[in-house]
This record gives C-alpha cells, structure tokens and sequence, in this order.
C-alpha cells in the first residue's frame, strides 16, 4: 500500500522495515544490492535481521541501507526522515522545523539539520538548458525579512542590518515557458555581468528571451540570444511577451518566506530557494505520493554524503 496523505505516510513510515524498504528500492532500482564498502553485488550479502544490516561475503563487513546516503551518519531513524521528506516536498508553503518537530516527536534543533539536509539533495541537478523548445522569463528579485513581523531583539539587529543596505538579497530566476521549470538562484547583486552570467549558465544557446526593461538585460542579444522586453510602465503583457510566469514563481516564494521562515541570510535562503524550485518543477503530473518517491528516488539513488555536499565546509548555525 502506498500512503496517500501525511497522516497515512507518518503510519506507513513508523515500521523501520517498511523504510527500508522504500530506501533500497530506490537505491538499487535492479534488485541488485550492492556492498559500498568494496562493490560487491548482489548474493555476496546476508541480511542480519536484528541489526537491519547486511554483512558482505567477500570483504566481512556489514553496511546498512543508509551508507553512502545522506542519511548515513545520523542517529536519527529512517522514519523520521522519511516522513520530514513527505512533509518537505508535499506542503504547498513549506515546511518549518517545528512542524516537523511536533510530527515527528524529535527536537526542533535536530528537524532543522534535517530539512537542511533534505533541501540541499532536493537541489536540482541542472542537466538539461532551459529555452531548447520555448522562450524563457528571466527575472529578479529581492528578498527580505519584514522587520514588523520580528521579535525586539532580532529586530534591533534588523535595524543595523539596514543601516549597513545588507538586508535584502537579491534573487535571480528563469522560468521555461515550454517545459514549466524553473531555475533560481541568490545572486551577489543585479549589475548586468552577473545575470548575463547566470543567463549564459543556464539558457540553451539561442534560446528567446523575455524580460522587463531592466538595464542589467541589456545586450543578450550580443550573447546570441533572441531578446524581447516588456515596459511595466505601460503594460504588463504583450501578447507572448511577458514575465507573469516567474513572477508568480516569486509570490509563491515570498508566500513561503513569509509564513514559515524566519531567517534569510542568503546562505538559508538559498536552501529554502531549492525546496521551492523542486515542489514548482514537480507541481504537474504528480500525487502526493509520486512527488515523495521522486524526492526518495533523488536523495537514496545518490550516492551522496553529507561530506560530499558540504565538503569541509561547517553548516551556518542555526539562525535566530
Ligand atoms: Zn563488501
């Protein structure tokens, strides 16, 4: 059976065998399970059924559904996870830590690390260009705390924030008007270097082009893309051309910022940026419980650590 809403999900994902399951059988798509520690395949394993692990044949050791994941070096269960996922990718706003605290019954300072992690595997991959078939919107946007929504004393550190003209941080996206997906991205600023940049990045190579008349879109034509600009002094719309797309991209993400989040240095932000981008790129065509095996498939199918996400680099504390 597979769960269909959150609470149906929170009752499936409670038996640890259940999550383990879910886990291999998106790990080892084939059936075929394979040792992380030395590559064996499958038959070289046996399954010990009181330790939920597996013991190699060939090199001796023992390694659980969870190694080589992101999962692999956390005390927390594959329940808690899995349903902190469920959550994730299912909450049309989002999703705080202390929401998934209370589903879950772990502390809200461990269900932070936990969607941090989440977001960051969420990330999407960027294989294919946008503008291959359609035009693409490109917009930005800068994203901020209102400070009438804030406790004092966060709210005083607001204020010197504001003095230095470092609260707000701007956004970069581009939706394909084809494909409906969306690419964003914090960016250091909007001079038109660094949105060429990013265009360059992300755009197939000639791909259309519509923005607002900006002056940081200036010159894409030079960059061999086929540009079209729409004067918000005068209109919003001309015919194909606008960027509404995008822009209701941005009230989705600022809708989420608002009544779930509390802190957006741009390092957290960008995590939250992710989330949003993968609920919007998986908006169509998917249930509940197809998004959730998407998201699985994308966070148990890699082999990915913790390590190798971050590297060396020490996850920011905890903000507010
Ligand atoms: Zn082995």
């Amino acid at each position: 059976m597979t769960p269909r809403t959150l609470t149906e999900a929170i009752r499936h994902y409670s038996n640890p065998q259940t999550c383990i399951d879910a886990v291999a059988a998106l790990r080892w798509p084939d059936g075929c399970i394979v040792c992380p520690k030395c590559g064996a395949a499958d038959r070289k394993h046996y399954w010990l059924d009181t330790q939920k692990r597996w013991k190699c044949y060939l090199c001796r050791k023992q390694f659980s559904v969870k190694v080589g994941t992101i999962f692999e070096d956390s005390l927390l269960g594959l329940d808690v996870w899995l349903t902190a996922l469920w959550m994730l990718c299912n909450c049309k706003n989002g999703v705080s830590s202390y929401e998934i605290a209370r589903a879950t019954g772990i502390a809200q300072k461990s269900a932070w690390h936990v969607l941090q992690r989440l977001r960051l595997v969420l990330k999407d991959m960027r294989e294919v260009a946008l503008g291959e078939e359609g035009p693409v919107e490109c917009d930005e946007v800068f994203v901020g705390p209102d400070p009438r929504r804030m406790h004092a004393s966060r709210r005083l550190k607001m204020q010197t924030a504001i003095t230095q003209r470092t609260h707000k941080v701007p956004v970069f996206g581009m939706l394909d008007r084809n494909t409906r997906q969306v690419r964003a991205q914090v960016v250091p600023n909007v001079r038109r270097e660094t949105l060429q940049n990013a265009i360059l990045e992300n755009l197939a190579h000639g791909a259309t082009v519509y923005t607002d008349q900006y002056t940081g879109y200036d010159k894409l034509a030079a960059q061999q893309f086929v540009h079209d600009t729409v004067n918000h002094m005068e209109t919003y719309v001309r015919g194909q051309v606008h960027t509404q797309g995008i822009e209701n991209f941005w009230s989705l993400l600022k809708r989420g910022l608002r009544g779930t989040y509390i802190a957006v240095e741009p390092f957290h932000l960008e995590r939250y940026i992710d989330e949003q981008v993968f609920r919007y790129n998986n908006r169509i065509g998917h249930t509940d419980a197809t998004r959730f095996q998407k998201a699985l498939a994308q966070v148990a199918g890699k082999r990915l650590t913790w390590n190798d996400l971050t590297g060396k680099e020490q996850l920011p504390e905890e903000p507010f």
